[in-house]
């Protein structure tokens, strides 16, 4: 390295000291990789990824690429959402083996709306060690960069395709305080947007993190109200990648009656809107008549 503020003796000496830290044998090393800026990965990362004795990734032609830009080349095993419990069995006898595994995904944290979770639940089930390489992750970039004050956040990923399910989920988080963390895919954002518009108070705060650490990343934060509005006023932001913040329930909003919508809307997805009512005053101590009142009105949203 020429330029810039870092000079080769320096970075090669981090590596060589990463490289004398300890890495057990018989252990998944579950790693995150970039969520689209290829210098987004830790040194200790990397220094996984090449001692790695396999790879096992979400798709192979994927990491193919990624670690020929590392200038590093492994084996690489199949491990999708199609192939989860087969590809666990066959690790788990490599690990057992004494082995260094990899897992990684397309982009970001595995297990993260990514596969990963089964494998590493099955690791652990046959009492092996897993080891997680912290780094990117969309989520918590967009939360970083939010500026939202709530403490607090719920991960909410990909909501439902279907109109139905996505709005039973969306009402019963409608008296959630915490910062509400979507993901969603360019061709359904519009839509997943007027679905929030119709659901939470026109005055919250949204914030739309698209193409973190790209070339055309944007961050716009705007009321509720606005959001649509933003989001087609320009074709291209019906492109790339997005998380979606939405701020928690205002403080001093009508709380049980938040609660109250909750809890109703998880019932009217089982059950008539009597037995939803009658239920939903059971649980709330609140009268059956307005809940009756209430579930029709949620009923018709629907
Ligand atoms: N495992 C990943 C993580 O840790 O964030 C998430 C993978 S999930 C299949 C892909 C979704 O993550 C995208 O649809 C988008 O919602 C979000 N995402 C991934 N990369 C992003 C980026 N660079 N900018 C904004 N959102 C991103």
């Amino acid at each position: 390295m020429t330029q810039g503020p870092y000079s080769q003796p320096s970075l090669q000496a981090m590596m060589e000291e990463v490289a004398l830290q300890t890495y057990p044998a018989g252990t998944l090393y579950v790693v995150a990789t970039p969520i689209g800026n290829i210098g987004d990965i830790s040194l200790r990362a990397l220094h996984v990824l090449a001692i790695a004795d396999a790879i096992a990734c979400e798709d192979t032609r994927n990491t193919a690429q990624l670690l020929t830009r590392y200038g590093l080349s492994k084996p690489l095993l199949a491990a999708h959402m199609h192939n989860e419990r087969e590809a666990a069995e066959k690790l788990i006898a490599r690990l057992q083996a004494g082995e260094r595994i990899a897992l990684v995904s397309d982009a970001g944290t595995p297990g993260v709306s990514d596969p990963g979770a089964r494998i590493v639940d099955a690791v652990r089930a046959a009492g092996l060690r897993v080891m997680p390489l912290p780094g990117a992750s969309a989520a918590v970039s967009a939360l970083s960069a939010s500026g939202l004050l709530h403490e607090r956040f719920l991960f909410v990923g990909f909501l439902p395709a279907k109109a139905k399910q996505r709005e039973t989920l969306l009402h019963s988080l409608r008296a959630t305080a915490a910062t509400l963390v979507f993901y969603e895919a360019p061709h359904r954002i519009v839509e997943s947007v007027e679905a929030l518009a119709a659901t939470f108070e026109s005055t919250r705060t949204v914030v739309f993190a698209r193409e973190l650490s790209k070339l055309f990343e944007e961050l716009h934060r705007c009321p509720l109200a606005e959001a649509s509005a933003w989001l087609t006023a320009d074709p291209h932001r019906q492109k790339g990648e997005y998380v979606v913040l939405l701020e928690g329930a205002p403080e001093g909003g009508d709380a049980d009656a938040l609660e109250a919508d909750r809890i109703l809307s998880i019932l009217l997805s089982e059950c008539s809107v009597k037995q939803a009512a009658t239920l939903a005053a059971q649980i709330t101590g609140m009268k059956k008549n307005a809940l009756y009142d209430r579930a029709l009105q949620l009923g018709k949203q629907d």
